[in-house]
């Protein structure tokens, strides 16, 4: 049974500029990952279309009072922007789910809600960082006050395309800043729609922009444009590496990365519930068939637990079922595009050949609405320098590594390279803390793996998994940028 039909979903192509949506010539065909059709086409903003976007956010930031209004009003606005989107859940779930892989069940229940409950976090904070007063002599008095950049280029991925805007977007604006966003090219539309309800929020036309297109030229131009004064983006390391590197040159200026992670998952065999923990490691490796940033891509489980855990894991990875985002049955969405499939085929053809064992999965689902749907894999007797342990998959593909005591487990659960999250599982506080403490990352979950709307957590990697935050407070003061005031009254200078 279809929960709505994919063909009465259309989209808005173009740009969106000072306060509308700018047509351009389209140039990129854009699929529907849940059934491999192309449904639009997309523009790719050059340097010149960029610069116009830039223009227009600096020109309004200078000439509106967005900047300069008092934060509560800034904060009165993204709140009315957050209940205008939860009012337009069902249109813009769709949206998400005809253009994404997230399941239109999860986009109602989860993306929408929380694009909404981010921006009215971030309301909250706008308000609430204005800077110190100190008192440094007798006779002088030092102010900090806190001031945005100006316009913020940001740049996101296809995973969580609302989401992560709304991380992104709302701690620039909460902060005052205007800001230049482009979104991947494979999800690029349902943003079209948060920003078209933004101005009817009242957010000025110019404050918040969306330039369409690739990495290569349209990201590119964004990350050397002169007039954006800090950077933002969420994708692979290896982009934000480039964007990092072209930050540095082209200022330098502050950049925010939120990259990639290759998440271990610490089981010890004193976990209370062999059950509920086996649906945890699952959700953790299949939600969003694994295309998750902190996706628990690595069991390393203790010896005494293994293999019932295991046989559990194996027993609700044969039960999910894959199907289009708009399918009431199913419970595993597509991979995102046929390359990306191809790209979990071969690192666990890879894995095969460096002597890894296949316990379940292992390859693309035959048949099917289109698309690609890649089975829920588990991985055995793999030692730490193969390719699936190595290696971000970014699909639904799980390591099982085994250890006999708590140092070996730590030892096992360390990356070389990655450190965005980890999970550790037992009934003994001590060791969890212990673990907690050792364990190189930037989010350590105790006993859960995920996160739920605690949005005053920030979220972000160690590492080649990023630098700085998004989500808390850190957020909103990774926006902002702080001026020293001195102010000298002893009498003889009166
Ligand atoms: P990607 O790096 O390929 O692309 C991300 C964005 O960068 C896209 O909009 C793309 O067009 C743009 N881009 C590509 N090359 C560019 C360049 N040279 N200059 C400027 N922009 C450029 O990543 P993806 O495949 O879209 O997303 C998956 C990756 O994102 C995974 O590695 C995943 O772990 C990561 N991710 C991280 C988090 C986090 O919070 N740490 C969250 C979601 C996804």
């Amino acid at each position: 049974m279809q929960l709505f039909d994919p063909l009465s979903i259309t989209v808005s192509s173009g740009h969106f500029i000072g306060g509308r949506v700018v047509p351009d010539n389209a140039r990129l065909e854009v699929r529907r990952p849940s059934d491999g059709q192309v449904h639009a086409s997309l523009p790719v903003a050059d340097a010149s279309t960029v610069d116009a976007a830039v223009q227009n956010a600096w020109q309004a930031w200078r000439h509106t009072d967005w900047a300069r209004r008092a934060p509560r009003e800034r904060a009165r606005v993204l709140r009315r922007w957050a209940d205008l989107i939860e009012a337009d859940v069902q249109r813009l779930a769709a949206l998400e789910a005809v253009c994404s892989t997230r399941p239109v069940r999860d986009a109602t229940a989860w993306d929408v809600p929380f694009t909404a409950e981010g921006l009215r976090f971030f309301s909250e904070y706008a308000d609430k960082l204005g800077g110190e007063v100190a008192a440094t002599r007798h006779d002088h008095l030092g102010l900090v006050v806190a001031e945005p950049y100006g316009v913020v280029g940001a740049i996101t991925p296809w995973n969580f395309p609302l989401v992560m805007v709304s991380w992104k977007v709302g701690a620039a604006l909460a902060a005052g800043n205007a800001v230049v966003l482009k979104p991947s090219e494979m999800t690029p539309f349902s943003v079209i729609r948060l920003a078209e309800l933004a101005i009817e929020a009242g957010v000025p036309a110019g404050i918040f922009n969306i330039v369409q297109g690739d990495g290569r030229t349209t990201g590119d131009a964004l990350t050397r444009h002169p007039l954006i004064s800090k950077m933002t983006f969420t994708g692979s390391t290896r982009t934000g590496a480039a964007i990092m590197a072209s930050c540095a040159l082209q200022g330098p200026k502050p950049v925010t990365l939120e990259l990639g992670g290759k998440s271990p998952q610490l089981v010890f065999d004193d976990a209370p519930d062999v059950d509920c923990l086996a649906a945890m490691v699952a959700g953790a490796i299949t939600g969003n068939s694994g295309q998750v940033c902190v996706a628990g891509s690595r069991l390393i489980v203790q010896r005494g637990i293994a293999e019932a855990l295991v046989e559990r894991i194996t027993q609700r990875f044969g039960a999910l079922r894959p199907g289009a985002t708009w399918d009431a049955q199913a419970t595993l969405p597509p991979i995102i595009s046929a390359p990306q499939a191809a790209r979990i085929l071969d690192i666990v053809d890879r894995a095969r050949e460096a002597g890894a064992q296949l316990r379940c999965g292992g390859g693309l689902f035959d048949g099917g609405p289109g698309g690609a749907y890649f089975q829920p894999t588990l991985i055995d007797g793999v030692t730490t320098d193969n390719p699936a342990v190595q290696e971000e998959i970014f699909g639904p593909v799980l390591t099982v590594q085994t250890f006999d005591t708590e140092e070996e487990g730590l030892a096992l659960a360390a990356h070389e390279h990655y450190g965005l999250a980890a999970g550790v599982h037992t009934a003994d506080m001590g060791r969890a803390l212990r673990a907690m403490r050792n364990l190189s990352a930037g989010t350590v979950w105790i006993n859960r793996y995920g996160r739920s709307a605690d949005f005053v957590i920030p979220t972000g990697g160690y590492h080649q998994s990023g630098i700085g935050k998004d989500l808390g407070r850190q957020a909103v003061e990774a926006n902002l940028r702080f001026k020293s005031v001195l102010i000298d009254f002893a009498a003889a200078h009166q």
